[in-house]
């Protein structure tokens, strides 16, 4: 009657008939010491990461690592506040205004995670009284913002702007504002939104459209910007949302939009007022870091290369992956013993991806997503490449692609 752990019974129960099938837990795999971007140690062995989100290597910047060292020096750990109390120094309003540059935009936010600023955008823009339109496949933090916001969530299929349209269409006589919210590069599938095909169904119905950038910044676009820089739509992305835990390299999250109403949501937005601010070596580094994305446009075109590389090479090797290029290759298996075979047999040749289980995958079939980075040679995307050609053999999994 009084336990408090009792709704999560069945929770505790999938988990134990995962741990009878897998000889580590792979919820609680420790990387016991990064060497560099792309080698960790796990299980006392070096070890090729594959699954991480740090796709431009810039996670140990020498100059990222210098700039966090002199600043904490100068100014501390941390700021022990919230924005709008005690927790804005000189540091923030310097990464606040680069932001906005970057993304050639009037505002900017930066908070904490990225997690919380698609909590502190999409809560603080829609209201009670307004509507959500979520792609399907949306990361947790957009459908967590979502039910902050109390607005109506409706779900459209994902990446479909054909289904966007009809049901914005079907709201024409509701009042209330439409916010449309889609992700740049999908985390879990690699898949990349066709952007300008949305933005021309939001302006059709006169809605709002949001884009997280999370997986994009300075993986697509001439100059890094993301998606919608590179399919040429970025006048129409009202707000766009992103993180500096990717391809920056560090930790935090940001909101930039042009619409001036942009400073009121400082006021109102719970996520980013009821939380220390980032600490002053986080900007520091994430600045260091920024500066290295936008003068370094080769990491970029490396990092395709080697997205091509991967992809080119798990599809050779007889395995199922997405059909867009991009630094994320989600390998898609037939069931969950399979994929926990699979994973755990990368892991003991050296290599570490991510393992995604049902019901958090999108078609509710385990994947093995693997991420790609800037600072991968070729010839650790072949090693990575060969252990799941022959794994895949022993498994019978290579089947799958005939
Ligand atoms: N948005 C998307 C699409 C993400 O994939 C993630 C994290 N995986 C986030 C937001 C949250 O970012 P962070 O981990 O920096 O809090």
């Amino acid at each position: 009657m009084n336990d408090i752990f009792a709704k999560h019974a069945a929770l505790k129960a999938a988990r134990e008939s995962l741990a009878a099938l897998s000889p580590r837990d792979p919820f609680a795999l420790t990387i016991e010491r990064p060497i560099s971007a792309t080698v960790g140690v796990i299980e006392g062995r070096e070890t090729l990461l594959f699954g991480t989100n740090n796709y431009l290597g810039l996670s140990q910047s020498p100059r990222a690592i210098e700039a966090a060292a002199e600043t904490v020096r100068a100014e501390g750990v941390g700021t022990t506040g919230s924005r709008i109390a005690n927790g804005t120094y000189a540091l923030h309003r310097e990464l606040e205004r680069r932001l906005a540059r970057t993304f050639r935009r009037k505002h900017c936010m930066t908070f904490s995670t990225g997690y919380q600023a698609n909590l502190g955008a999409i809560s603080a823009l829609a209201g009670k009284d307004d509507y959500l339109l979520l792609d399907a496949d949306s990361h947790a933090s957009i459908y967590d913002g979502s039910r902050l916001s109390q607005a109506q969530v409706i779900r459209f299929r994902h990446n479909d702007p054909d289904d966007l349209d009809r049901r914005l269409r079907r709201l024409s006589d509701t009042p209330g504002a439409r916010l449309v919210v889609v992700e740049g590069i999908y985390s879990m599938t690699g898949n990349i939104a066709p952007m300008r095909e949305f933005a021309e169904v939001k302006k059709r119905h006169g809605a709002w459209l949001l884009a997280d950038e999370a997986h994009s910044f300075g993986v697509l676009g001439e100059n890094g910007r993301g998606v919608a820089e590179a399919q040429d739509c970025e006048a129409d992305v009202d707000f766009v949302v992103g993180t500096f835990s990717k391809s920056l390299g560090t930790v935090g999250g940001y909101l930039v939009s042009d619409h001036d109403g942009i400073d009121t949501v400082r006021l109102c937005s719970r996520p980013y007022m009821f939380t220390a601010s980032l600490p002053p070596e986080v900007i520091a580094a994430t600045l260091a870091t920024l500066d290295e994305l936008e003068s370094r446009p080769e990491l970029r075109t490396t990092l395709m290369d080697n997205a091509a590389r991967l992809h080119a090479g798990l599809r050779t090797a007889g395995l199922v992956t997405g059909s867009h290029v991009s630094p994320v290759v989600a390998v898609t298996l037939q069931d969950v013993p399979q994929a926990l075979a699979f994973w755990n047999a990368l892991v003991e040749a050296g290599v570490y991806v991510n393992l995604s289980l049902p019901p958090a995958t999108p078609d509710q079939n385990p994947l093995l997503r693997c991420s790609v980075m800037a600072a991968h040679t070729p010839d650790q995307i072949d090693r990575a490449v060969a252990a799941f050609k022959t794994i895949g053999a022993q498994l019978g999994v290579s089947k799958l692609a005939a």
